[in-house]
């Protein structure tokens, strides 16, 4: 994949000493009604690499967005305020929060502030010129760690990136870039991919995409029923997308014109209604009536999904096999996740329910990497080159 400049080289020369250092986070945490963080990840996953820069002697700025402002208008509930708390607590000192930053920031070397969020300045969204070489003037090094704003070309992401001295990665983008770079550009093979979840409409390019290049494709939820119909099954009233049935179909003649497969399950469990207690029966696939909803996959297909994920080099997966927030129906999902932990494979996993799956079977710990970025991770899986990559990789040559 490309090459762009990292932080930690930079550290690692020396080069960071004094300097004024701009980090582009994202602190984007969720709060409650009284502006409480009720969730603190992103904040404890950007705290290495501000670390990073005041260990080496530099002074340090750090912004992110919060919410959705409108450019130029401050309400009290978009401030960073409690960030800065919070950032304070995890860094063990007070960190100031400097509003009206744009013309001009007073930062010393070993200090840190937080620039109020970024979301407020006039042509942050669009990436406005003038605004972007203001940020840029106001540092040595830019640095970027929001992997999940990488999607974006904004004025505080893209813009000053263009313009600085200097911009470089960050700890947790150079993650990012690390892990995709295993998955997907030098895997070791086989390259089992699962695209699973709701709709194929909001995936369909990623499957695309994952056909030129994966050894198997394995399909769930929703997505699996689509598939379902491209083989000639019924499907009862299950979650699908007759339209999209012509895609499915191109999906598969692509992996098969390359000897791969996208393998339709064998057998499904239904219910009669979208419920958590209704009561779930195993059928084979070709015996759904017309009344059935398909809810999982069977066991018989997921015991052989299992063996080919433990038998696979690399594993991507996004998307829940089933309705997995329903116990009955989470059988599929549960199976899947624990022939992840269970495999050897470098895995690499995103997606907000797919998060919340391998939370709930407790497996974090057995997943090669977990993306942060939903949206950038999705983009990623596209085959689109992230704008934030893009112009790092043109900075570094
Ligand atoms: P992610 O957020 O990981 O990208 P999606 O949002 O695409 O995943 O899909 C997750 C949702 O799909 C879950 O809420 C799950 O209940 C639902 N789902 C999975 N299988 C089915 C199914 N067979 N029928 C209806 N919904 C399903
Ligand atoms: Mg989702």
């Amino acid at each position: 994949m490309m090459k762009v400049l990292r932080f930690a080289d930079l550290v690692a020369q020396g080069q960071v000493q004094g300097k004024r250092v701009f980090i582009r986070a994202d602190l984007n945490v969720p709060q409650d009604d009284a502006g409480r963080i009720t969730e603190d990840t992103r904040i404890r996953a950007s705290v290495p690499c501000v670390k990073m820069a005041l260990d080496a002697g530099a002074a340090v700025m750090v912004t992110s967005h919060l919410g959705r402002p409108t450019e130029g208008e401050f309400k009290p509930e978009d401030s960073l305020a409690p960030v800065a708390e919070r950032l304070g607590e995890l860094l063990g000192r007070p960190v100031k929060l400097v509003s009206g930053w744009v013309d001009g920031v007073q930062v010393a070397p070993g200090e840190v502030v937080l620039l109020e969020n970024c979301r407020l300045n006039k042509g942050e969204k669009k990436n406005n010129e003038e605004l972007a070489r203001k940020m840029a003037a106001l540092c040595d090094i830019f640095v970027h760690d929001a992997f999940g704003t990488a999607h974006r070309a904004e004025a505080s992401t893209y813009g000053i990136a263009q313009f600085a001295p200097v911009a470089c990665a960050g700890p947790l983008l150079a993650a990012e870039i690390d892990a995709i770079s295993k998955a997907l550009a030098n895997p070791k093979r086989p390259l089992v991919a699962i695209v699973a979840g709701s709709k194929v409409s909001t995936k369909l390019t990623i499957l695309q995409s994952l056909a030129k290049n994966v050894d198997g494709l394995i399909v769930g939820g929703g997505i699996a029923n689509t598939f379902m119909l491209a083989a000639g099954l019924k499907i009862g009233k299950s979650l699908a997308e007759p339209d999209l049935v012509d895609e499915a179909k191109a999906v598969i003649a692509a992996m098969q014109a390359r000897g791969a497969a996208v393998p339709i399950p064998e057998d499904v469990v239904c219910a009669k209604t979208f419920a958590a207690d209704a009561p779930a029966t195993v059928k084979a696939a070709t015996g759904v009536a017309d009344d059935d909803l398909i809810l999982d996959i069977g066991p018989k297909t997921a015991g052989r999904l299992a063996e080919q994920l433990k038998a696979a080099g690399t594993i991507v997966w996004n998307g829940p096999v089933g309705v997995f927030e329903f116990d009955a129906f989470a059988h599929g999902t549960e199976t899947i996740a624990r022939a992840i932990a269970a495999s050897d494979a470098f895995s690499i996993a995103g997606g907000g329910d797919t998060l919340a799956a391998i939370a709930k079977y407790g497996i974090e710990q057995d997943v090669g990497y977990i993306s942060t970025g939903g949206g950038a991770f999705l983009e990623v899986l596209e085959g689109k080159t992230l704008p934030a990559f893009e112009i790092l990789a043109r900075r570094a040559a």
